[in-house]
């Protein structure tokens, strides 16, 4: 209203009279702290002389109007109330340049503050929650379960391992082309450009090309689930954990994996090895999904370690009664396992095509595990599934004579050095340590945590011009 009204030179007063109104009410209008009627409105429109729908749009009419708007909107927030300042006004006099000036500086004060929300303090507390929140619902969300059903019925996928097709078709259901490019932004696993349907992807040639039907779905999964740009960590992790069940739960459906897994419990013959087989997903894959599954559907409590060949956990559940290694925050990740676990043993073994068994004797009584190693891009890592040892009867490798005795977080366990040998090299040995890959950096701020806009929004202008 005011950048119409000034554009016909009109005071607060002259509008005010020509359509009988005060012009402190007008005034409240154009701050947008109150609503016009709509028989107002028009009157207002007509002696203002454009269409009732401009002054409803609510994008700015001008580069000025929208520095005006956003200095406006900035002087709303609780942040620059905190701040104590004067009001300010964006009067005529004050340049374009001012007040990018000030609208910049506030929007980096903004972004600080969004940042420091970040830190890795908070991703770890926000982290640490969210495995407890899972742990209480046995890692299983009957919601998700649902729609991936639904997504699968409507493309009449019903056994084995989803076809590459298939996913295409589900895609298309919900608009969307899958389009594989090689100059994906570094930041990002993915990109959707809504405004033309089109989801990117890496090129399907990359080596371990499996992981892109689940990258399409996790993709999609954002559309399903209906998410919106996170508003903080907590939230970023839960949209991801979210979207990686949905891929999973794609992947491997509810109803064929549970039939699939009580059939190998009736043959005392559960294998992670064989679940991934059957569904065509990787080890790690098979062994998450079997912990959304298995409390549910076969009442089997059990836990699942990520862990990289130093030892340091990347991933886990439990709900057995584990003893993890867990810092004052109740945080696991990037946590030393003891050197007794199977987690661990397995990286020994010069055999690693086939899993790993052992029964780990800990003060929180004694468990099976299974475990396989797996090579990453960088490094290598285990995968494990254990179960407590009453559970074991229905498990492949339960025969194993392996049994290990672990007494962590006894120091004496594995930690403290053997007082021989600390006592032939304290004070004669020097080493550099490897700087360890933090697991939850800080991410870079954007409008999606971690992807770098600047990129995202070049892939996208790139992309979407060509056809
Ligand atoms: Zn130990």
């Amino acid at each position: 209203m005011r950048h119409f009204r000034s554009r016909r030179g009109l005071t607060l007063e002259q509008l005010g009279s020509a359509v009988g109104v005060a012009a402190s009410q007008l005034s409240l209008m154009e701050n947008g702290r109150r609503e016009p009627r709509l028989s107002l409105l028009s009157a207002i429109a007509e002696q203002l002389d454009v269409p009732v729908a401009e002054l409803l749009d609510e994008s700015a009419p001008s580069e000025r109007a929208a520095l005006e708007i956003e200095l406006e909107r900035i002087q709303e927030t609780r942040l620059y109330r905190e701040l104590g300042l004067p009001p300010l006004r964006a009067s005529k006099t004050m340049s374009d340049d001012t007040l990018r000036t000030i609208i910049g500086l506030h929007q980096e004060v903004e972004r600080r503050a969004r940042q420091a929300i970040a830190t890795p303090e908070e991703a770890r507390r926000a982290n640490t929650e969210q495995r407890i929140v899972m742990r209480a619902k046995n890692n299983h969300l009957p919601e998700i379960e649902e729609l991936a059903e639904e997504a699968l019925r409507a493309v009449g996928h019903s056994t084995g391992a989803l076809t590459h097709r298939s996913v295409s078709q589900m895609a298309e259901r919900l608009g969307f082309e899958l389009v594989h490019v090689g100059d994906l932004p570094h930041s990002a696993r993915s990109v959707t450009d809504l405004e033309n349907g089109r989801i990117y992807l890496p090129p399907a040639s990359i080596p371990g090309g499996h992981g892109l039907r689940s990258m399409a779905l996790q993709a999609m999964a954002h559309r399903v689930l209906g998410h919106v740009a996170p508003r903080d960590y907590a939230e970023f992790l839960l949209q991801r954990l979210e979207i990686n069940y949905y891929a999973a739960a794609c992947l491997m459906p509810r109803t064929q994996s549970v039939e699939f897994l009580q059939q190998a419990k009736a043959d005392r013959n559960i294998a992670i090895e064989d679940f991934r087989d059957a569904f065509g997903v990787t080890h790690e894959a098979a062994a998450l999904r079997f912990t959304n599954l298995a409390t549910e559907h076969l009442g089997i409590q059990l836990h699942f370690l990520r862990v990289t060949d130093d030892g340091a956990i990347a991933k886990v559940y439990e709900n057995d009664g584990l003893p993890l290694p867990v810092d004052l925050t109740g945080s696991a990740e990037g946590e030393i396992v003891c050197r007794h676990w199977s987690a661990r043993r397995a990286f020994d073994r010069t055999n690693r095509t086939t899993e790993y068994y052992q029964y780990t004797d800990t003060p929180m009584g004694t468990f099976f595990e299974s475990t396989q190693i797996g090579t990453g891009a960088a490094d290598e890592f285990s995968i494990t599934l254990g179960v407590p040892m009453s559970e074991s009867r229905w498990f492949r490798g339960r025969e194993t004579q392996l049994r290990v005795q672990s007494t962590c977080p006894d120091l004496n366990c594995c930690r403290r050095p053997d007082l021989e040998l600390s006592g032939r090299w304290q004070g004669r040995a020097w080493s550099s340590a490897k700087v360890h890959a933090h697991i939850f950096s800080p991410l870079p701020q954007g409008t999606f945590p971690g992807v770098d806009d600047r990129e995202l929004y070049e892939f996208l202008e790139r992309h979407a011009t060509q056809q």
